[in-house]
């Protein structure tokens, strides 16, 4: 009862608040005032253009989630049944299942112990004559090992796809996350730095993706040639889906988008009080801190902690949970979920990925979070695993 009493005297901190900007309901105003509501529209394109001049991309499509973008780029790779795509599993599902989809393999290797991102020098040993792709997760916004990685794709002709989901705005080597693979795969969920509910968008950094990109996109046809006055009727030209995510999803984007700095550098402020308030607890071996290489800049994704066992993570979960704390996990590891088991394989050991996912947990994290909130976090923590 009385940790009860004590909860209730304190305020909730949530895991998650999604960004506001203030113009989302203008923007909004203008698309009913315009009376276009599909996609492709103005805000499309406005976003599009900001993606491309950020990412310094070819192309940036919108789509309606960074699943639909992921499920393009594995339509793009031209995967056929069978063929394979390396990738870690430490992600989220989707990275996989745009994969098994198009009936090709994803095959899992581990990941590296410090940045939780696939072990660059675990990939080439897991290629065959069937694989096809290496598909990264930049994970917490920090990228993985990409000169490497860029390395082994050229050499082996292996299509690169970055799962950058969490990732807009970070850096390697001073390059965008987005902009060091072929396809990349933005993610605009609510759970992400800005935010539609639901959203995403591919980024083209190979030109010949770009025009199979946008029919693909558009229901299999040829809308946008036909937009653009290169033909006089659009029509069915090749197999695709609905990708597009409607204008009212746009115009928030929009709005989001023009305030990324401001809400990125609230998110990694958070991040450095955390990072700076749990020292003494890596200090002391009792927890690992995120780690960010110096030739990496993280957007202040996530912040998460590492503990020594899975036992003292889920005591960590639910004591914060008492306190009102929301600190998730994340992940479980796809290579041991049922549909892994199914559609996927193994190349290796994967137990630096199954550690990870036994003792990680992620912290409340967001923009306009109160540094006193950030406080109240480092005290708990510290309260409990000192019990
Ligand atoms: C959030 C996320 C996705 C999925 O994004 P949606 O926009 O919800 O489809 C995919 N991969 C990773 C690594 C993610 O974090």
């Amino acid at each position: 009862m009385a940790t009860i009493n004590i909860a209730n005297k304190m305020t909730r901190v949530p895991f998650n608040v999604p960004p506001v900007t203030g113009r989302e309901l203008e923007y909004i105003g203008e698309v009913i005032n315009r009376r276009e509501f599909s996609g492709n529209g103005t805000f499309t394109a406005r976003c599009q253009i900001w993606l491309k001049e950020r990412l310094n991309a070819v192309d940036a499509i919108l789509t309606h989630s960074c699943t639909a973008a992921l499920e393009m780029a594995a339509i793009l790779s031209e995967l056929e049944p069978g063929d394979e795509v390396i990738m870690p599993s430490f992600t989220f599902v989707s990275t996989a299942n745009a994969v098994v989809l198009r009936r090709a393999v994803p095959v899992f290797v581990d990941i590296r112990p410090d940045t939780l991102n696939i072990d660059e020098t675990r990939i080439e040993a897991a290629i065959t004559p069937r694989t096809k792709a290496i598909c990264v997760v930049h994970y917490a916004g920090v990228c993985a090992e990409m000169d490497t990685i860029r390395q082994i794709a050229a050499k082996h002709k292996l299509i690169l796809i970055e799962d950058a989901a969490q990732a807009l705005l970070s850096t390697y080597r001073g390059t965008p996350a987005g902009h060091l693979g072929d396809l990349a795969c933005f993610s605009f969920h609510e759970t992400k730095n800005v935010t539609t509910g639901e959203g995403g968008a591919l980024a083209i950094n190979n030109p010949r993706f770009s025009e199979r990109a946008y029919i693909i996109w558009e229901k299999g046809t040829n809308r946008r040639a036909h937009k653009l006055g290169a033909v006089e009727k659009y029509s069915w030209v090749d197999y695709g889906s609905s990708f597009l995510p409607s204008e009212f999803m746009a115009a928030i984007l929009l709005a989001q988008l023009e305030q990324i700095e401001r809400i990125t550098e609230e998110r990694r402020a958070i991040w450095r009080r955390y990072h700076n308030g749990f020292a003494d607890l890596e200090a002391a071996e009792i927890v690992q801190r995120p780690s960010v290489p110096a030739h990496c800049t993280h957007n202040g994704h996530l912040y998460y902690l590492l503990l020594r066992n899975q036992k003292e993570r889920d005591r960590l979960i639910q004591s914060l949970g008492v306190e009102e704390i929301g600190a998730p996990f994340h992940y479980v590891p796809l290579h041991s979920s049922l549909a892994g088991l199914r559609y996927a394989r193994t190349h290796g050991d994967l137990s630096v990925t199954d550690n990870a996912s036994a003792g990680l947990i992620r912290l409340p994290l967001h923009a306009g979070m109160a540094a006193s909130a950030a406080d109240r976090v480092i005290d708990s923590i510290h309260a409990i695993l000192k019990r």
